[in-house]
């Protein structure tokens, strides 16, 4: 689908994949990078107001767990920024108003607004925790806040710490923290006596209600 302005269709490329649009040539058409930045958006969209756009990708060329990965086959796709700037960090950002994605670079975006830059930054470090596995110990969401005593810890809150240390309080294996517990091979097969027990008696479990939101969870994990 391309709804660019005429004198852009020879510059960029839709991609399809990404969603997003993609300067291949590399003539400019201004004096500089930063000119050449807001003429295009200015093109596109009229004046250009930093408030108009976010920041919804971000990625390094030949990452392999790419978010972005439509631009392998040909090397020249993707390396430079809207202004024609060579780039390796790929920022994508999104012109909230008419719902376009464009493909630029952090340094480029400084030029013409601190406060989309900032943005940029912010995108790169929530990318970089979900690589590092800073997820909930737990329930595996991301941690957006770590500033946050229980996130530094490795939790997203108070109930999900809870129900990581939860210990069995009955049975034969009373005592086992059953968050650890069920990942192993006698953990897979008490999961099951639990739900046969559960199919007979819905009610067994009912006085230890945390038990059984932990359970049901975990069950829910183990059938997706
Ligand atoms: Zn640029
Ligand atoms: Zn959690």
């Amino acid at each position: 689908m391309n709804k660019l302005k005429p004198s852009l269709r020879q510059l960029f490329y839709y991609n399809p994949i990404t969603d997003c649009y993609i300067r291949h040539n590399d003539n400019k058409l201004t004096s500089n990078y930063s000119t050449e930045f807001l003429y295009v958006f200015q093109t596109q969209y009229g004046e250009f107001n930093e408030n108009d756009y976010k920041v919804v990708g971000y990625n390094i060329k030949n990452e392999s767990d790419a978010l972005f990965d439509g631009y392998v086959d040909n090397p020249n796709e993707g390396s430079i920024c809207c202004c024609t700037h060579p780039i390796k960090n790929f920022y994508y950002i999104q012109n909230i108003k008419h719902n376009q994605t464009w493909l630029v670079g952090s340094e480029c975006v400084k030029k013409v607004s601190y406060y989309l830059y900032q943005q940029t930054l912010k995108y790169k470090k929530q990318h970089e925790r979900m690589a590092e596995g800073r997820i909930c110990g737990y329930c595996e969401n991301v941690l957006i806040d770590l500033r946050k005593k229980i996130q530094k810890k490795g939790y997203c809150d108070i109930n999900c710490y809870r129900k990581s240390q939860y210990k069995i309080n009955f049975g034969i294996h009373k005592g086992k923290i059953l968050n650890e517990f069920v990942y192993t091979k006698k953990g897979f097969d008490y999961i099951q006596w639990v739900k046969s027990v559960l199919k007979k008696d819905r009610n067994a479990f009912g006085q230890y209600p945390l038990f059984l939101e932990i359970i049901e969870e975990i069950e829910l994990e183990l059938i997706v």
